[in-house]
């Protein structure tokens, strides 16, 4: 068995190898994405989301004759533009939806009709962990590309919401006509909560947005359950060399002090 000051010698060059080898400057941001990334893809979320609900929305709000014929046009805007809500607004420009479509529509229709309460249950086993990182004093921020309406709904649900404050949870249109995996999107985030790109870790699903931060000199956390989700229909397949872009990858959100625990060793 290895002593203690073995065992404590081992761990803090383990935590300074990290830090060479990701930039050199301690973490002191966390920026979550939100959907499959906060939730599991298997809850089934994201196909209720972007199936009949926003089938639904694009009938009764912008006039389509059939939830196939909508569906067909968000998942073409989608895999374009990698967000419904900056999709529809350029297909709206383009005169391309039967009735206009205006920007706050998409994040109400979302927060009223999803059921939350099915999909979503409160996270109890995340919440005490984001607890205790925010004592540890974490800046927390959300950065969804959803409508922020929307990803407050869904933290809300999660029983996620009390530990961000509103300033510092960010929808697509907030960095709108930009969004993820541009990094005019990802700068405009740092820039508005005075985090640097080489101290804040992004947690996200796509591997597309992971490469999108590793450029900027962010570090990531990855969220991968199973293939499927929104990364899926992004086309968002992994790629040789992708397991150097991330710290560690987890399945669960909840299971990330079990595999970062170096993240509750905060100075
Ligand atoms: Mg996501």
């Amino acid at each position: 068995m290895r002593s203690l000051p073995t065992l404590l010698r081992l761990a803090t060059s383990r935590a300074a190898t990290r830090t060479m080898a990701t930039g050199g400057s301690a973490v002191d941001t966390l920026i979550f994405d939100v959907d499959d990334t906060l939730y599991p893809v298997s809850s089934g979320f994201s196909k209720h989301r972007n199936g009949p609900i926003v089938a639904k929305f694009m009938v009764d709000e912008l006039g389509f004759e059939t939830e196939a014929e909508a569906l067909e046009l968000r998942d073409e805007v989608f895999r374009a533009t990698h967000s419904t809500l900056k999709g529809l607004t350029l297909a709206s420009q383009e005169g391309r939806l039967p009735k206009p479509f205006a920007e706050p529509m998409l994040g109400e229709y979302w927060a009223a009709h999803c059921d939350f309460d099915a999909y979503l249950p409160r996270n109890n086993e995340f919440r005490d962990q984001l607890g205790e990182l925010r004592e540890l004093g974490y800046k927390l921020v959300v950065f969804s590309n959803a409508p922020r309406k929307y990803a407050r709904r869904c933290l809300d649900s999660l029983g996620l919401r009390e530990f961000f404050c509103d300033e510092f949870i960010f929808g697509v249109e907030d960095v709108m006509p930009a969004c993820k995996p541009e990094a005019a999107a990802f700068r405009t985030v740092l820039d508005a909560v005075g985090a640097d790109a080489e101290s804040s870790i992004m947690f996200e699903d796509s591997l597309k947005n992971i490469r999108a931060c590793r450029a900027l000199g962010m570090r990531c956390v990855f969220i991968e359950e199973e293939v499927g989700g929104e990364a899926a229909l992004l086309g968002d397949a992994a790629q040789k060399g992708d397991a150097d872009l991330y710290e560690v990858k987890i399945r669960r959100i909840a299971d990330l002090k079990g595999a970062a625990p170096w993240l509750w060793e905060k100075s």
